[in-house]
Parts: C-alpha cells; structure tokens; sequence
C-alpha cells in the first residue's frame, strides 16, 4: 500500500494485551486505537505500570511467550495480529525498529560496534562486507559520534552512556526503518544529552519522513518531539490531542494531574510537587466503569459505567466529566 491511499501507515483498532502467568493473566493493554501517518510523530505518555512498554512492544511483535493479543495492527495495510512469526520478523529492521531505555539491553557486550551495526544489514540482505562497514560509518556519523572509524572497533563498555545511545539509535536506523518506537528511550541519560537525542531524532525524522512513536512517563520528552500525545491509564488510552493542545488545556482528570506533577522552573522553590492521590489499579482486576475512578476528585455514580473516547475541543477523552 502506498502513503497516498487513505490507510495511516500504522493503524491500531481495539488492540487488546493479556500476559498469561502463574497467577492467571493480567490485562496489560485494553482496546486500544491508534493512527500514525508516515512521517509524523506521536508520544505516549503515563505513570509506570499503564501499559506503555506493553502496547510498544506489542507493535513491534515482540511481547513476552505467552502473550495473548486481540484487536488489529495494521502496518502498511498488512495486519500483524497474527501473522506467522517469520514473516513478522521480517518487518523488523527494514520497516520497524525499537529504542530501548537500556542500550545495554540492545548490545552485545562481547562484540565490536561493528559487528553489531551491521548484523542487520547482513540479515536483511541490504549490505555486506565493505559496503556495510562504509554504511556503518555513516550511521555513525549520522549520529554525531566522532572518529567512527574507531569506534566500529570498540565494544560497547568503551564508550559512554550517551554514545551507547547513538549507537543503539544507529542500529535501530541501520535498515532504514519507516516506523520507529523510542521507549523511555532518553530516559537514563543526563538532560543535555537528552536534549541532543531528542533534537538528533527530530532530525533524523524529518530527512527520512520517519514515522515516530515516543514512550515516555515525561511530558517534557513528548512536548520536545511529537505532533500528538495519547495518555495511557489502566492500558486504555483516556485522552489524545495535538500536544500543544494537551499541555496548554489537558481535559482529562488525569492528564491534568500528570501535568500538575512536572516540575517547573518558575515555580515556588521548597515545596513538594501535587502528586496524583492514590495509586494506579491492579491490573489483574480491573474495575468495570473508569479505572481512574478511585484517584478522581470528579467521581461520581456516573463513573461506575467505562467513559468511551468522545470529542472534546479538539481532542478525545475517555470521562464523564472532562474539561
Ligand atoms: S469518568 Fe469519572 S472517574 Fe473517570 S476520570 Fe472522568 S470524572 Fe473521573
């Protein structure tokens, strides 16, 4: 399918995750609806535990043994919910890549950069030999780390936090992807280095009308690089809108609380930050009506039937109560 037809290059409907363990299944992700045009970028924000890391993973087929999704994904008209594993390993690489939090988690510690920043484009057939360690180089290059020459040389613990970064980023790049999913992707570096991957990323996007999924639990993060914001709660989206319309007038009660909770530079010094009450909801029995519920200053009879998402100004919010 090409990106003129009407289809988004990433169209989620209803997507369910459940996680089967020893003490029966837990439901990570629930009905969940997403839309993501070629090139464009969107963030996915919420407190630990809300599912973030499930729907990421649950996108790029890589959800744990025993995972038991529902609903659809639909990448490029091809639906994934389902497909045959080789086939779906495929798409990762040339049209998917993942950034995790840990690049540690992405490396090898026993092999050269080289290596490692290569092997995809060997397994996915688009170079080898010289070819790929001339595009090796490139890639590091691309992104900002100097003398790469050397560095293809060198194993992971060798280079700094931030360089393990690029170079995880140079590796999720490597086969040209189209979609890329950054999961709490800067959260482990310092702020200045934080804020050059972001702006290295934003680069990288816009030249190679990258599709871009960030997940992240800082609003900060989002707001630097994406074009809309989903707020997950309880594995269900609760409200998504443009990002600038998310931060200058969130609708949902608990949108209102993560923004609450950022720190501000111009705030009052000495005082602790609004902490959203109460905690989020066990995910093995998850109640009926609005999981948000027993943390909302709004509640009422009302809440114990589930809010669907409905327009509110130009966003949509799953409450009985928004604004
Ligand atoms: S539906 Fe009710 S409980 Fe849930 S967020 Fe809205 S007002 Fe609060």
């Amino acid at each position: 399918m090409t990106e003129t037809q009407a289809e988004p290059l990433l169209k989620v409907r209803d997507l369910g995750v459940r996680i089967m363990d020893a003490r029966g299944s837990v439901a990570a992700v629930n009905g969940v609806d997403l839309d993501l045009a070629a090139g464009d970028s969107l963030g996915i924000v919420g407190e630990s535990g809300a599912g973030k890391s499930q729907l990421a993973l649950a996108l790029m087929g890589l959800s744990a043994p025993g995972a038991r999704l529902s609903g659809s994904i639909r990448f490029d008209g091809q639906e994934l919910v389902g497909m045959r594993a080789l086939q779906r390993r495929r798409l990762n690489g040339p049209q998917m890549a993942m950034v995790f939090q840990d690049p540690m988690r992405a490396l090898n510690p026993f092999l050269r950069i080289g290596t490692q920043l290569t092997e995809g484009m060997r397994y996915h057939g688009i170079a080898r030999g010289s070819a790929a360690q001339a595009e090796a180089r490139r890639l590091l290059d691309r992104v900002r780390i100097a003398q790469p020459a050397r560095r293809l040389q060198q194993y992971p613990h060798e280079l700094s936090g931030g360089m393990r970064q690029r170079v995880v980023l140079a590796m999720a790049l490597a086969c040209r992807p189209r979609l890329l999913i950054a999961d709490e992707a800067t959260t482990a570096l310092d702020v200045t280095v934080q804020a050059s991957i972001l702006a290295l990323l934003n680069d990288i996007r816009a030249e190679q009308n990258l599709a871009l999924i960030m997940v992240s639990h800082d609003l900060g993060v989002i707001a630097q690089s994406c074009r809309t914001t989903a707020v997950l709660y309880a594995g269900r989206i609760v409200e998504s809108a443009p990002t600038e319309a998310l931060l200058m007038h969130p609708q949902h009660p608990y949108a209102q609380g993560l923004l609450r909770a950022r720190p501000q530079l111009e705030g009052p010094r000495g005082e602790a930050l609004p902490a959203i009450p109460g905690t989020p909801p066990d995910p093995r029995a998850l109640p009926a009506g609005c999981a948000f519920a027993p943390r909302c200053p709004r509640a009422d009879a009302i809440c114990s039937e589930r809010p669907l998402p409905t327009a509110v100004a130009n966003a949509h919010v799953a409450c009985h109560h928004p604004g």
